[in-house]
């Protein structure tokens, strides 16, 4: 059966995932991917990696895409910045690993690459036009146009995490204030209940004097605590600000939430509908779809069928 390789390199992990042009994943393997051993020790381990999982599946992947969190260059085949992969910057990458392999080799963001997993797996490629919003620690995205990935001059197109949303609002880690992210990743939703527990200091609340986690919020606004269901509506405020600004942008027929926090839509997507039901303008909404990602693992499985593009 032929497959393609998807190679997720976060900063704990390097996992590979073999799957079909339809998103079937056939197997997946991981080892740490200990960035301070060097550029080369990763490129050795990463071609281990990979001839491990194919002699496993007695078949050889044409193409291996690399997805990586961060400011890539995929052109250049380089990274430009990853914060869990401060080592490999300017390390040309895709050339030592495709030499490495033998074949070719393609460089991706992540987030981008689940755009494509939300394009060609989740949607199954009947939308050609497709916006992704990844949701977990920081937000990110990507963009799907008329069936082809947007990378835009520098590769970095489709940041959307870094769209401004709130005048004045949250830091957010890139430097900025009022970025989507600093109010919808898992740090602004973290600030968003510690503000709200200041604001509200009568209300009770099972956060209140805790110490909690993204899934902590989630679980206790499931239970109904209010002041977690407000911290998600505010959350939802900021997505729901963004998607109508991407809409104007862009006109997609799908928005797609992905990640670990993308989970919790129904505490944040009703938002989101609201807001975009909100706009008087309605010939990009009326046909507009937005849905959670019914996988986690859209990054993985999107490099693996983007490996198979000829254009890759
Ligand atoms: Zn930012």
């Amino acid at each position: 059966m032929s497959f393609g390789l998807g190679l997720d390199a976060g900063g704990t992990f390097l996992k590979a995932t073999a799957a079909t042009g339809g998103g079937k994943v056939l197997a997946e393997a991981s080892v740490p991917t200990r960035p301070e051993r060097g550029a080369r020790a990763f490129i050795a381990e990463a071609a281990a990696l990979v001839k491990r999982l194919e002699s496993g599946l007695g078949g050889r992947a044409p193409g291996l895409c690399v997805a990586i969190a961060g400011d890539v260059d995929p052109r250049a085949g380089r990274i430009r910045r990853s914060p869990n992969l401060l080592s490999f910057e300017g390390f040309p990458l895709r050339a030592s690993l495709s030499r490495a392999l033998g074949r070719r080799v393609a460089l991706h963001n992540d987030a981008n690459m689940a755009a494509w997993g939300a394009y060609a797996v989740e949607l199954r490629r009947r939308v050609p036009d497709v916006l992704a919003l990844t949701l977990g620690t920081g937000v990110g995205g990507g963009a799907v146009l008329g069936g082809r990935l947007v990378v835009g001059s520098t590769g970095t197109a489709a940041e959307f995490g870094h769209m401004r949303v709130v005048a004045g609002g949250y830091p957010c880690r890139c430097g900025a204030r009022g970025c989507l992210e600093a109010h919808a990743g898992s740090y602004g939703l973290e600030r968003t209940v510690r503000d709200l527990l200041a604001e509200r200091p009568r209300a009770r609340s099972r956060l209140r004097g805790a110490a909690f986690t993204p899934k902590d919020v989630s679980e206790a606004a499931e239970r109904g605590d209010a002041l977690a269901r407000e911290a998600w509506r505010r959350v939802g405020k900021a997505l729901g600000i963004g998607v109508v600004n991407l809409v104007y942008a862009f006109n997609p027929r799908a928005v797609v939430f992905c990640g670990g926090l993308s989970r919790a839509g129904r505490l944040y997507l009703g938002e989101v509908e609201n807001a975009a039901g909100a706009e008087s303008f309605r010939g990009p909404f009326g046909s507009l779809r937005l849905s959670v990602a019914r996988r986690l693992d859209l990054g993985a499985v999107g490099a693996a069928v983007y490996a198979l593009e000829r254009d890759g």
